[in-house]
């Protein structure tokens, strides 16, 4: 039993801050946890009120056809509701594709989201990676030519290093690209890439055109809704109407839905954590250059900083009751650091001072 499972390993999310409470016996009131690249603000205010509100509807499913969220989206980016499938979580749409297609190949960057990989596994794919770890798309070409992978991953920008290809560039590789060969542009980050540089924005209306592309984006970073579980996949009506096929029904909470509805709404409330995020982040690029640190040029919510021996530094800034990302098990000694509150990174980059 579970043979086929034998090779794959479990994802290991970032540490929970209940996890560090029991360990360290810390009060989970002075915990920062900077890294699963939530949002530190969370959601709009409206957004709370409004789950409040509804809690007592828990007994009732969530309108399966997501009617109304599918028509904020659409209105948001300029599709129809058939070009959108939800997911919980845009994991789950990336899951739905890999399991849709059961690639024998898949290609990736050297160094991406865990989770293409470990669907793929699932289905027993060869996993193919650039050598580069950022994503170089000459590379991509190349490997494409190479091995024929049914499916490409594009993570722009990608996580967990932080770099972003130009969307130009983006759809110059996808007319490239045959049309059995899947792309799946993820776009967990598009919200920060796009308000830093107007040459990273990947339009999900300009892939339509495509039968072979399909763009997935979350509610869980730039909206703050990570516990929640919503995520979108939006695609030229063939792949959506494909993957629906696969989709669990009532795969998203009736308080999730209304949640994902409102956040939609408060966009103010969402581009002032954009804002913040990149103002704060100067403060680790502040830091870097004063201490002669490396780190990657960041489009996202969270930075690499290449420093020495940042397993053990983890550790320190673990008992200390701060939880960041340690990238030792890629190979190199840095860490990623997702962009807190002004209070939080200002006591990690004091505290950072402290120990290393
Ligand atoms: C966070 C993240 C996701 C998806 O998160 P969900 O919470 O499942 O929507 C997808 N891709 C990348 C690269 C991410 O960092």
């Amino acid at each position: 039993m579970f043979e086929k499972l034998k090779n794959l390993k479990t994802y290991e999310a970032g540490k929970p801050i209940e996890l560090v409470v029991r360990e360290y016996g810390i009060n989970p009131k002075d915990i920062i946890k900077l890294a699963s690249n939530e949002n530190p603000y969370g959601p709009a205010p409206k957004v709370i009120e409004e789950v409040k509100e509804n809690a007592k509807f828990m007994h009732r499913y969530p309108d399966d056809s997501f009617y109304e969220l599918k028509g904020k989206l659409s209105t948001l980016f300029g599709v129809e509701d058939k070009n959108i499938i939800i997911g919980a979580g845009s994991d789950q749409v990336i899951e739905f594709v890999v399991h849709g297609i059961m690639p024998k190949k898949i290609l990736r960057a050297g160094i991406t989201f865990a989770m293409y990989d470990i669907y793929s596994k699932q289905v027993g794919s060869e996993i193919i990676k650039t050598k580069s770890n950022t994503h170089n798309l000459d590379e991509f070409y190349e490997e494409y030519k190479k091995y024929k992978p049914e499916i490409i991953f594009l993570c722009i920008p990608n996580n967990p290093l932080g770099e972003c290809v130009d969307s130009r560039d983006v759809f110059e590789f996808i007319e490239k690209i045959d049309e059995n060969t899947m792309i799946l542009i993820d776009g967990a980050y598009q919200e920060f890439a796009k308000y830093k540089d107007k040459n990273k924005e990947i339009k999900p209306k300009d892939i339509l055109k495509y039968k072979n592309v399909i763009y997935t984006g979350t509610f869980s970073k730039a909206y703050g809704l990570g516990g929640m579980r919503v995520g979108y996949g939006i695609a030229n009506d063939f792949i959506v109407k494909n993957l629906h096929k696969l989709r669990p029904p009532f795969n998203i909470t009736t308080l999730s839905l209304l949640a994902a509805i409102r956040a939609l709404d408060e966009q103010d409330w969402v581009n002032m954590g954009i804002e913040n995020n990149f103002k704060e982040m100067q403060k680790y690029i502040d830091f870097a250059k004063e201490k002669n640190l490396d780190y990657i040029e960041s489009f996202t919510n969270f930075i690499v900083l290449y420093i020495k021996n940042s397993t053990k530094i983890a550790n320190e800034l673990l008992k200390r009751g701060i939880i960041v990302r340690d990238m030792a098990g890629y190979g190199f000694d840095a860490l990623r650091v997702t962009i807190g509150k002004p209070q939080e990174n200002d006591k990690l980059i004091k505290t950072l001072r402290e120990i290393s």
